[in-house]
């Protein structure tokens, strides 16, 4: 913008120039142009003068050469004169003595006679010999405003003066016929015989044009001034105006184009910057969107594709109309890997893994990580038997040791394979049977390659209908508490009962409480359920307790999941409280798993639950960690024999020992011992004979409503019950 402002001055600043330097030139061509006009009115004023002097003359002469003068021959010779000569007022003969005769026209009075003029002395005038004779006066102003020059020649015959030819010459007429004649209208003439002006006016103020010269007046020399109004001409196509007008123009045109360029410069950078700034966005966009589309097809820990990304390749294969074999390969312990190392180690197993896959697979198969603890294989092409290799090779280099961070790590997994062979099955179907085959390999136990079939859907979808209906039924409060007595082996009395959830489906099944808890620990209704055991079964034994029929002890199962929920061990107390339940007879029954896991943060639990007075219970003993050793870190007080021992007594001699030993033991840390799932004599003689003091089992009783059972409670305080074993 300075710029433009700097060159718009500079071009002003030159068209100013210039149109001055123009405007002096006018001025100078003005006055050179004045210089020829005003010669030309000083020689016409000249001339003029001359030529009528030069007449008079003539006329003088021509008297002479008559040689008489009267009045009829004055009257011929200037009757024309006036009209041919318009400059003359008028002609006049004055005699000898000066005195007026006669005058052309004849109504013309010489003003001259009244004036006070002095005849000039003849002289040569302008040094011309034929004008030596004639006089002529100064420039005479008459009243009426006239100038005139007065002219007297004598007039000679036959050596005498017989008088004297005169003449009035208008001046005024005849300077201001030629001041029309050669001058414009802005010039002014002025004529003056010494310093005093007798024709027009010097101006007042000071003009930058006038011209001033010397007129030889007959035999006087006026001074001539011709003087112009304006000093150059303003009008709008005067040269120095057009100079300006155009400087002007080409100044606002300039800076108007260098605006434009200017501006149109602007724009290109900021059009360019805009274009290299839009470039970077695009690419970092493509960089960002790149970026999300890797993280969209891509597992963060392993870098492998994921499941989204393997359903698509398997519906471009599909479309392609490909056999494709899917294999889905479930680690297990992934979680107690994660619980026992840290989520670092685990993470690190599970790029192991990858690179492991990647050993043993075939070029084109492509490896997806699809959920937490599972792999896809996806192979293009493959035969059964070669599918069943495959997932083989994948099971042995799995099962070798991973060293990570110092540590030695097995794990063991569970494939599932799923086939597409000319049939028009969709991506998201082959994925789901491939789940469902390693959901069911997985259910079979580790280490096993299932192939999916026709079966296995089924048993999903009847298992996923199971899980609605369970969750409604949680949902709606339709479950029921049975109770089933526990006996003293010594007495035959009930000494205890066990709580044990039911559900009685729609068409009349009874669903087994395993899938029950299964169900609700799958969906989250765990805590939900666990609560509503407890507090029923607390409930209806407050009921036992008020109708005095109550047995020692009511035993509550807890699963381990619901052990997880720390606020389980205080609702159980709370409840305890509330129904006004002496602790020391409420127990609670919980799997040896859940004594060994988190053995820090569980053993604070069961601390909290002995030391209100609640009993423990180990059940199912001898499923899992098998040893009673470590037993003497918790608070437990009962051990219940898992009914896997007892069914095959008195036959299968190893459980007889495993009894025996588990009795002894339980005998020597003081710990009572219940023998679950008892269903003969034989069995219950044997326990007996073991030193085992109490058992449960369909020998004795079923599972049953509270109701039954309090019938059954009440005949025996009535002493009125006599068990079947009696
Ligand atoms: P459990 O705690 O071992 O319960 C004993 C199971 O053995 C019961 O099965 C019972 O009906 C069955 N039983 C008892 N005596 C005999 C017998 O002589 N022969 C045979 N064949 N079976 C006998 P049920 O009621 O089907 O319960 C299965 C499991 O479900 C229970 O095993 C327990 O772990 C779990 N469960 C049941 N109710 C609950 C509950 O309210 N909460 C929790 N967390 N788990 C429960
Ligand atoms: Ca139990
Ligand atoms: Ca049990």
């Amino acid at each position: 913008m300075v710029a433009i402002s700097v060159i718009c001055m500079l071009i002003l600043i030159s068209t100013f120039t210039l149109y001055k330097s123009a405007q002096s030139r006018q001025v100078d061509l003005q006055g050179k142009m004045l210089n020829v006009e005003v010669n030309r009115v000083q020689r016409a004023i000249e001339v003029n003068l001359q030529k009528e002097a030069y007449f008079l003359v003539w006329l003088a002469s021509s008297f002479e050469a008559e040689g008489v003068i009267d009045g009829k021959s004055w009257r011929v010779a200037t009757q024309d004169v006036t009209r041919t000569f318009p400059f003359f007022s008028g002609l006049y003969w004055l005699n000898l003595e000066h005195k007026l005769q006669w005058t052309t026209p004849g109504t013309f009075s010489p003003n001259h006679l009244k004036a006070d003029w002095k005849t000039s002395p003849p002289v040569g005038l302008n040094n011309m010999p034929v004008l030596s004779k004639l006089s002529t006066s100064d420039v005479l102003r008459h009243s009426n405003g006239d100038l005139s020059i007065e002219m007297l020649h004598p007039v000679i015959i036959e050596g005498k003066v017989v008088g004297y030819l005169g003449a009035s010459y208008d001046i005024k007429k005849m300077v201001e016929a030629i001041a029309t004649q050669f001058l414009t209208g802005n010039q002014t003439l002025v004529l003056s015989a010494g310093t005093v002006p007798f024709f027009g006016e010097l101006p007042d103020a000071f003009v930058a044009l006038s011209t001033t010269v010397d007129v030889i007046a007959l035999g006087d020399v006026w001074q001539m001034t011709v003087w112009q109004q304006s000093n150059f001409d303003m009008s709008y196509f005067s040269l120095p105006m057009l100079i300006f007008i155009a400087g002007i123009v080409v100044t606002v045109l300039v800076g108007i184009s260098l605006y434009l360029l200017e501006v149109n410069i602007i724009g290109r950078r900021a059009e360019s910057d805009t274009v290299s700034m839009l470039k970077e966005e695009i690419l970092q966009r493509r960089e960002m969107e790149s970026q999300l589309q890797f993280t969209a097809n891509h597992d963060p820990q392993t870098h492998l594709p994921n499941r989204f990304a393997m359903e698509t390749y398997l519906e471009r294969s599909i479309r392609s109309d490909q056999d494709i074999v899917l294999l889905c390969v479930a680690l297990d312990k992934l979680q107690e890997i994660n619980d026992m190392y840290g989520h670092i180690v685990a993470d690190q197993l599970l790029m192991e893994a990858a690179k492991r896959f990647k050993t043993v697979l075939p070029p084109h198969a492509i490896l997806a990580r699809v959920s937490n603890d599972q792999f896809m294989v996806a192979c293009a092409g493959m035969s059964q038997l070669e599918a069943e290799m495959q997932a083989n090779n994948i099971k042995i280099c799995l099962e070798e040791e991973f060293y990570i961070e110092d540590n030695d790590i097995l794990t063991t997994c569970a494939i599932g394979i799923a086939y597409r062979y000319n049939n028009d099955l969709q991506a998201e179907e082959l994925l789901r049977h491939a789940d469902t085959a390693a959901h069911k390999a997985k259910a079979l136990g580790s280490r096993k390659v299932v192939a999916y079939n026709q079966t296995m859907q089924e048993q999903l979808t009847r298992k996923k209908e199971l899980e609605r209906a369970i969750r409604n039924a949680i949902n709606n409060d339709e479950l029921k508490l049975h109770f089933q007595p526990q006996v003293d082996l010594r007495t035959r009395q009930i000494v205890g009962v066990e709580a044990l959830v039911r559900w009685e489906s729609d068409n009349g099944t009874m669903i087994s409480p395993d899938i029950i808890i299964q169900t609700a620990e799958e969906t989250g209704l765990m805590q939900r359920l666990g609560h509503w055991v407890v507090d029923s079964a607390l409930k209806q034994f407050s009921h036992m307790l008020d109708e005095r029929c109550a047995p020692k002890c009511i035993a509550i199962n807890v699963s381990g999941h619901e052990f997880q929920d720390g606020y389980l061990a205080d609702y159980v107390i709370r409840s305890v409280t509330r129904y006004d339940i002496p602790p020391s007879r409420v127990q609670i029954e919980l799997t040896e798993q859940v004594f060994i896991e988190n053995l820090e943060r569980n053993q604070h639990i069961l601390n909290r639950l002995t030391t209100s007075g609640i009993s423990l219970a180990i059940d199912d003993f001898g499923t899992g960690y098998s040893s009673l050793a470590y037993l003497k870190h918790f608070p437990v007080n009962t051990v219940k024999i898992d009914r896997g021992f007892i069914k095959d007594l008195p036959q299968s001699k190893d459980d007889l020992v495993i009894c025996q030993a588990v009795v002894s033991m339980a005998n020597l840390l003081q710990l009572k011992v219940v023998a679950e799932g008892v269903e003969t004599l034989d069995q219950q003689e044997l326990l007996r004979n073991i030193g085992c003091n109490f058992a449960q089992g369909h020998y004795y009783y079923t599972p049953m409503p509270a109701e039954e059972l309090m019938v059954l409670l009440k005949k025996q305080r009535a002493g009125r019950l006599f068990p079947a074993s009696s």
